[in-house]
């Protein structure tokens, strides 16, 4: 079952992958069988350190997990501070509204964040020919940011060629989608980036304009809301009209009552924690993928709210 692949039960393969956030999750990702890394918050690296990691520090973490897949995918997104994750040494204006404000790759690509930014593709550069690397910006919302960091990721990579450093050259370079503008614009996104990792914790915090943090408006946390699968669908069709992968690395890619609609919409890639990657191989081993789309066609067209879209559900999945 660990080394099984995934596959439905009409045969269909899907990937399972996991998310970690530090080069000491590698075990439990593989002790569960999972495909690939599919959500590596390097964060972590900066937040459990005095001061900004080295490039030769990340460097080292990142051949760490590249090492430790043995050649399987590892999907690293770079740096999303701000929000709710803070470091001490890194001084940054108070905001009214840190989730809307100046973090991740809003600060990557910002003057202040230039040099950062830099140390840490080059680091992940470097560590490239360890395995199979792929890299991902968080917060993504217009194209000119993407542009702007695929820029940077150009500007290293031939500059550590002309250092004589070696660096892969199969390193696919995408976003995630976690903002409804993107999520809108995939069609547009897809003809320049080479994959989509849709972040269901903060899409539906942003769509539902919902703080995540937030117990009282919690009930908005809505996964199966007809106008959330809508944007997943979107995101995943346009992928596909480019010839472009699309996974999911926020919780939704893990709930056992998303997995049905996210396999008959096509997602690709599913990546969760590593705990849950048997129990959603065992589920997908059930679905049938004729079925699961017009689940979910149904979901996307008929229903109006997420109970309904839940009801539906069980015309179409027994979960015992
Ligand atoms: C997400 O937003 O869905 C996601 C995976 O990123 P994080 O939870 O780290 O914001
Ligand atoms: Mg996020």
């Amino acid at each position: 079952m660990k080394d099984a692949k995934t596959v439905t039960a009409d045969g269909k393969h899907f990937e399972l992958a996991a998310n970690i956030g530090t080069p000491k999750d590698v075990e439990g990702v593989n002790d569960n069988g999972a495909e690939a890394v599919g959500l590596y918050r390097t964060e972590f690296l900066y937040m459990d350190s005095q001061d900004f990691p080295t490039e030769d520090e990340q460097y080292e973490a990142y051949r760490a997990v590249l090492e430790g897949m043995n050649g399987k995918p590892v999907v690293v997104r770079t740096m999303d501070i701000g929000g709710d994750k803070e470091l001490p040494y890194f001084d940054m204006p108070h905001e009214m509204n840190p989730f809307l404000g100046f973090r991740a790759l809003r600060i990557s690509i910002s003057e202040t964040g230039d040099a950062m930014f830099r140390t840490q593709i080059r680091a992940l550069l470097r560590a490239s020919v360890h395995g199979q690397l792929r890299i991902m910006f968080p917060m993504v919302a217009l194209l000119k940011e993407f542009r702007a960091a695929k820029a940077v990721f150009d500007e290293e990579k031939a500059n550590l060629l002309a250092e004589g450093v070696a660096v892969a050259d199969n390193i696919q370079v995408g976003i995630m989608i976690e903002i409804p503008a993107a999520a809108m614009l995939a069609d547009q996104f897809a003809k320049e980036v080479d994959f989509f990792s849709i972040g269901t914790n903060d899409l539906i915090q942003y769509t539902m304009a919902a703080d995540r943090m937030n117990e009282q408006v919690s009930y908005l946390y809505q996964p199966y809301n007809p106008s959330i699968l809508r944007l997943i669908n979107n995101v995943i069709k346009a992928a596909h009209a480019e010839g472009k992968w699309a996974g999911m690395c926020g919780e939704m890619a893990g709930d056992q009552q998303a997995v049905p609609l996210l396999v008959g919409m096509g997602l690709d890639e599913f990546s969760m924690s590593a705990t849950s990657v048997l129990r959603t191989r065992s589920l997908m081993k059930k679905l049938d993928t004729a079925k699961m789309e017009e689940y979910a066609n149904r979901a996307l067209t008929e229903c109006s709210t997420m109970e309904e879209v839940l009801e539906l559900q069980k015309e179409y999945v027994d979960f015992d």
